[in-house]
C-alpha cells in the first residue's frame, strides 16, 4: 500500500506546493513528540459528472472542530484548504483520490505547553483503491474484538480527529492482523462497541439498522452519516443513538464497517464467530450498492454531497 514520490509529485505545505523531496519537518516538531495534530481523511471520486470531494464541506468542517480542544488556529480558510486541494489535484491529474489535510504544532520549544508553537499547515493527494482490498468489499473481513479499549471522550475528545489518538488504532489493527484478522474491532472504556480503529460500525438486526451512539466515545463519522441517510431514503429504520453490547455482535443478521478510506465493508467473522451467513449480507449489499452508484453517478438527490473539481 505504500507510496511514494512516483505517486505524490507535490505536497502543499503553509501556502506553498513544494516537491516530494522538500515537503519536510523538524525533527524538534511539537505534534511529533506529543501528537498535537488533527487531520482528515477524504475522498475524490471521478463521478461520471467529472471529480468530485465526496462530503467536502463535512470533512472541512470536522477539521476545524478537531482544532478546538487544542486551541490550534488554522492560517488558512476553508476557502484556501478546498483550492489547495483542487490545485493538487489538477496538477497531478488524480481524478479519484484520497486526500489527507493535517494541521498541527510545530517548533518551537519543546515544553507541552504548545503557546508559542506555530501552527503548520499541509495537504497531500494519492491514488488509494480499496483500503481493505477489493476481495474485502465482496466477501467481507474477520475482525477481532480488540485487548485494547477506546479512550473514553473523558480522557481525551474522541470527536477529534487527533493524530496521537491513532497509537490506540494502530495498537489494536496490529494485535488483530497478528492474530490473523483483517481489521480490529474495539470496545469503549464501558465495555460497549465503539468503533472500528478508522472505521465505524453498524449491525443489521430483523432488517433494520443499530450503530453506537456518538456519545460511545466515537469519531463522528462523515459515511457513517451518508449511510444513516441512505439507508433511511431506502426505506430502512436506523437508530443511530443506541449502545451495543459485544454479545450482540455474535447474534446480529450482518454487521458491517464504513469509512472515507474503508467505504462500506462487510463484516463476515467476529473473533470465532461467524455472522449471519458468513458473507455480506443482503441489507449491507443493498446499502453498499447505493453508496458506490452515488459516488460513480453523483445524481441530483444528494448534489450537495460533491465539490466538483475542474480539471482545466
Ligand atoms: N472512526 C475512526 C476512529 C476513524 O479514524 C474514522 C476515519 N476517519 C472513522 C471512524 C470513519 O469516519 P469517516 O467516515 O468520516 O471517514
Amino acid at each position: 500500500m505504500g507510496f511514494d514520490e512516483m505517486d505524490v509529485e507535490t505536497i502543499w505545505m503553509d501556502g506553498e506546493f513544494v516537491d516530494w523531496d522538500e515537503a519536510q519537518v523538524h525533527v524538534l516538531t511539537h505534534g511529533l513528540h506529543y501528537g498535537s495534530g488533527i487531520f482528515e481523511g477524504a475522498r475524490c471520486y471521478d463521478t461520471e459528472k467529472g471529480p468530485a470531494l465526496f462530503r467536502w464541506e463535512e470533512h472541512l468542517e470536522r477539521l476545524f472542530h478537531s482544532a478546538k480542544p487544542y486551541e490550534m488556529d488554522i492560517d488558512f480558510t476553508k476557502e484556501e484548504l478546498t483550492e489547495a486541494t483542487k490545485e493538487l489535484i489538477r496538477r497531478q491529474e488524480l481524478p479519484s483520490c484520497y486526500v489527507r489535510p493535517i494541521a498541527y504544532y510545530g517548533y518551537n520549544s519543546l515544553g507541552v505547553s504548545p503557546k508559542d508553537c506555530p501552527t503548520r499547515t499541509a495537504i497531500a493527494v494519492w491514488p488509494w483503491g480499496a483500503y481493505l482490498g477489493e476481495d474485502a468489499l465482496e466477501n467481507g473481513i474477520d475482525v477481532m474484538i480488540s485487548s485494547w479499549r477506546k479512550h473514553a471522550s473523558s480522557q481525551i475528545p474522541t470527536n477529534a480527529k487527533t493524530t496521537g489518538l491513532y497509537v490506540n488504532s494502530m495498537l489494536a489493527g496490529e494485535e488483530a492482523r497478528r492474530n490473523g484478522y483483517a481489521e480490529a474491532l474495539v470496545l469503549n472504556k464501558e465495555g460497549h462497541v465503539a468503533e472500528g480503529p478508522g472505521e465505524n460500525v453498524f449491525l443489521v438486526r430483523d432488517g433494520e439498522l443499530y450503530t453506537p451512539a456518538l456519545s460511545e466515545s466515537i469519531l463522528d463519522g462523515i459515511t457513517r452519516d451518508s449511510v444513516i441517510q441512505i439507508a433511511e431514503d431506502l426505506g430502512y429504520t436506523v437508530h443511530d443513538n443506541v449502545s451495543i453490547s459485544r454479545g450482540e455482535l455474535n447474534t446480529a443478521d450482518e454487521l458491517f464497517f464504513t469509512g472515507s478510506a474503508a467505504e462500506v465493508t462487510p463484516i463476515r467473522k467476529v473473533d470465532n464467530v461467524v455472522i449471519g451467513d458468513g458473507s455480506r449480507g443482503p441489507v449491507t449489499e443493498e446499502i453498499q450498492q447505493k453508496f458506490f452508484e452515488i459516488v460513480e453517478e453523483a445524481p441530483d438527490e444528494y448534489a450537495e454531497w460533491f465539490e466538483f473539481v475542474d480539471l482545466e
